[in-house]
């Protein structure tokens, strides 16, 4: 799950980081207040979208001399005039894919006066097993850069989990980053501040770009960004709180509610399978016969026959559904309760694409007889392979 820039700084000023002053607003009315409750004389106004590099992005209704989702405003009425046309826009950055995301909320902070910007990042390195630290002097809006073209200014500072960030980390962190004076006693405070911040509340990635060391030579967290381990979050109800719903995917969302295993992609072959190795096997296959599945979905183990029906209509109501292509391998889970889940939810949604069914294991001959019994217009397949052969021929053809 991820949060908002203005709230995981909320969240991390709480563990004592040093954050900007800046106020949250929904709508342009609010600017003018927020503004004013800054000391300025410098202000920032920032869109929040669960997506970077909206300082460079662009949006869409404004044209392509606009500012853009980040701006600085050097009086009151200019953060105004940003706020009234920033709001409700769509901003299209790097990560928010050609559709960009609609902004809702805006942020307003106090103007800071920059002398260098640093990269920093916290996330679990898988390679070490342990909590680690990324950074880099090169930080700022063009970090994808810098690990393309000169990946040795980035250096990983891997945290024992025993001793926690030791002085030693905090020497090899202040030296990358080239910090000296205050900025140097700034971050010894700071690194350990976030490395508890980022354990405690089981954040999976915490990236602050950038990290700032100011004119005044302190340095200063100045964007963030924060995305929580879902399996940890029944133990954070403060974290669960600050979800927005209009940042995620609408299909996604239904799904969580039955609990099913599901993320949308990109491809136009809906697949419905329990397991999630099964899940990536048919999805490997799919693209091995030249196309591309429209989603994850493994409805686990011991499915009942609603939450069958809820997966089969989250699949049929993506209008980028070509075709669909059950694959069941019945082991907790029984084929006859897949497939009676599956003819509920097409009377009831009905059926426009080619749909393929392939049922193995338990109760198999009682799925496939609710199947054919039921009038539906399915393609039976006998296994992995004529499955995924019968849907890409289908789709073609349509
Ligand atoms: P994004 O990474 O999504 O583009 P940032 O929050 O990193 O958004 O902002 C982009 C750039 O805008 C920063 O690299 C920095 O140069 C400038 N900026 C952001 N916030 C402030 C601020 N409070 N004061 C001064 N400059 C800022
Ligand atoms: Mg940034």
């Amino acid at each position: 799950m991820n949060i908002h820039e203005y709230q995981a700084k909320a969240l991390l000023k709480g563990f004592g980081a040093p954050v900007a002053e800046g106020v949250a607003i929904f709508s342009a009315d609010e600017a003018e207040a927020a503004a004013k409750s800054l000391p300025g004389p410098l202000y920032v106004v920032k869109s929040q979208i669960h997506a970077g590099g909206r300082g460079k992005g662009k949006f869409k209704e404004l044209g392509p001399d606009a500012k853009g989702g980040v701006r600085l405003a050097f009086s009151i009425d200019e953060a105004k005039a940003h706020a009234a046309e920033m709001l409700g826009n769509t901003l299209v950055t790097k990560q928010t894919g050609e559709a960009g995301k609609q902004v809702n909320r805006l942020y307003i902070e106090d103007g800071a006066d920059i002398e260098r910007e640093l990269y920093l990042s916290i996330l679990v390195d898988r390679t070490v097993g342990q909590v680690a630290f990324v950074v880099s002097t090169e930080g700022g809006m063009d970090i994808e850069a810098v690990a393309e073209e000169t990946p040795e200014k980035i250096i990983t500072v891997a945290i024992d989990p025993e001793a926690g960030v030791t002085a030693a980390d905090l020497a090899k962190l202040n030296g990358a980053l080239e910090l000296t004076g205050e900025a140097a006693a700034d971050g010894e405070k700071l690194f350990p501040i976030l490395y508890k911040a980022f354990v405690e509340k089981d954040m999976a990635l915490l990236e602050v770009n950038p990290l700032i060391v100011m004119k005044d030579g302190r340095l200063r967290v100045l964007d963030a960004k924060v995305s929580f381990d879902n399996n940890a979050l029944f133990r954070h109800d403060d974290i669960v709180a600050l979800r927005d719903l209009t940042e995620e995917d609408a299909k996604e969302i239904e799904a969580s509610k039955y609990d099913l295993a599901y993320v949308a992609l990109d491809g136009n072959i809906g697949c419905m399978v329990n397991g999630a190795g099964l899940a990536m096997a048919t999805m490997d296959i799919i693209k091995l016969y030249g196309q591309e599945p429209a989603n994850f979905l493994d409805v686990g183990g011991g499915a009942t026959k609603e939450k069958v029906t809820a997966a089969f209509k989250i699949i049929t109501a993506d209008p980028a559904v070509k075709g669909i292509l059950v694959n069941i391998f019945g082991g907790i889970m029984k084929c006859d309760v897949i497939a009676e889940g599956v003819v509920a939810a097409v009377k009831e949604v009905g059926l426009k694409v080619p749909l393929v069914v392939r049922l193995e294991g338990t109760n198999v001959a009682l799925g496939k007889k609710i199947i054919n019994e039921s009038g539906l217009d399915v393609i039976a397949a006998d296994d992995l392979d004529d499955a995924a052969q019968k849907i890409v021929n289908a789709v073609k053809g349509s």
